[in-house]
């Protein structure tokens, strides 16, 4: 390295500036490299669901790291099992494959569609309906499974065997189905997309077009799932089971790990050989997760979420009246926002000279992704600083 570089200069491109550089973290507050303090009201998008360093978490990645960090899926470490029990017991049975990454758990319910589909059914059936504005991942199949052209430029030729139907629109997945489908994947609320949620008749309409036409219906809760909406799972609300579902982000407690679950007959797909990760179902990144949903259990943090979240909507819907620029407040839980008339890129900004952090996607859709163990001072005070920076840029 040239001497007149920083580090940072290692490091490519993709993720354009960084926003600040922090280096600590403790609940829903981090400090950057001078010292300045933020409320952290984003959670390293929708990752650290007790917050920055909850004393369960770093105590069960302390024991678990002391006793065994790795041992490779040629044997059992009793976490990867434990957690995939737990994960089975909270949902709708099952068996569970971890991987390390959201894009990796869809990738792993896309090759155990095409796979249950010919090696358990004989039938050659390969594409998977995927929704317009989702997001799946950025391996070249999700990247292909999520419907949203910007994401594939330049990444041509994608992967075949992809089609895009209208969110909450039956007749428009309908259109699509031919002898050639395999699977409908879809966001029972879409993260990346806006905080778009999947109506219960959508939901349930899949459901019956699965049956009926033999689809597996698969549940992408990468961002949504694991108790951030109040329920452990978004599609618990609408109480329609997928036949298989993919988790990742806050699963391993802030440390990579993603989980693709399949109803017991699906899973029989993936025999001996057929998949793998080196480093999928990590002792420790389990046993993170395992004292993750241990403590939110214990201090039954899921009713929490709903009473917070009805504060958070009350709170933005207030912001919504009085900002013209706001056009409505959405999302379920700790899963909201507010969609904007405009780029919310400087507002969010704004946000972070304020010292609060959360962010924009969607272009214009500004969101709150808070850990669940939030206060409601916190939500207040976030919320507030938000309505000011609107009234700062946008007016
Ligand atoms: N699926 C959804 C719904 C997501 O929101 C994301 C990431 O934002 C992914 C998949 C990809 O996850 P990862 O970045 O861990 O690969």
């Amino acid at each position: 390295m040239a001497t007149t570089e920083k580090p940072q200069d290692a490091l490519m491109k993709n993720y354009g500036d960084r926003l600040a550089t922090l280096v600590r973290g403790k609940g829903c507050w981090v400090w950057d490299e001078t010292g300045r303090k933020y409320l952290d009201l984003l959670s390293g998008i929708a990752v650290n669901l007790l917050g920055h360093c909850h004393p369960a978490v770093v105590e069960a990645i302390r024991a678990q790291s002391e006793t065994l960090i790795h041992v490779s899926n040629l044997y059992h470490a009793p976490p990867q099992a434990m957690l995939a029990a737990k994960l089975a017991e909270i949902s709708f049975g099952g068996r569970v494959f971890f991987g390390n990454s959201g894009a990796e758990a869809n990738e792993a319910a896309i090759k155990l569609a095409r796979r249950y589909m010919r090696a358990v059914k004989g039938e050659d059936r390969y594409a998977v309906i995927t929704m317009e504005n989702s997001f799946h991942g950025r391996t070249l199949a999700t990247v292909t499974a999520t419907g949203q052209k910007k994401y594939h430029q330049h990444f041509q030729p994608l992967v075949e065997g992809f089609a895009y139907a209208k969110f909450n629109d039956l007749q428009s997945v309908e259109a699509l189905v031919d002898e050639k489908t395999a699977a409908v994947l879809v966001e029972p609320i879409q993260g990346e997309g806006g905080d778009n949620i999947a109506r219960a008749d959508f939901l349930r309409g899949l459901r019956t077009l699965c049956d009926e036409r033999g689809l597996l219906l698969i549940y992408d809760e990468v961002q949504c799932g694991m108790g951030r909406t109040g329920r452990w799972f978004a599609y618990q609300h609408a109480g329609v089971e997928p036949d298989v579902m993919t988790l990742a982000k806050p699963l391993g407690g802030g440390l990579p790990l993603g989980a693709c679950l399949a109803r017991p007959e699906v899973a029989e797909a993936l025999v001996p050989g057929s998949h793998a990760s080196t480093f999928g179902g990590n002792p420790v990144s389990c046993a993170a997760g395992l004292a993750m949903i241990d403590y939110i259990e214990r201090e039954d943090l899921l009713p929490r979420v709903m009473q917070l979240g009805a504060l958070l909507s009350g709170l933005l819907d207030e912001l919504a009246e009085s900002c013209d620029c706001v056009v409505e407040e959405r999302g379920v839980g700790l899963m909201r926002g507010i969609e904007l008339d405009r780029p919310g890129k400087d507002i969010v900004t704004r946000c972070q000279e304020k010292g609060l952090l959360i962010n924009c996607t969607a272009e214009r859709f500004v969101r709150f992704l808070p850990p669940l163990t939030v206060t409601e001072e916190e939500l207040r005070r976030g919320v507030q600083m938000l309505g000011e920076a609107i009234a700062e840029v946008a007016s």
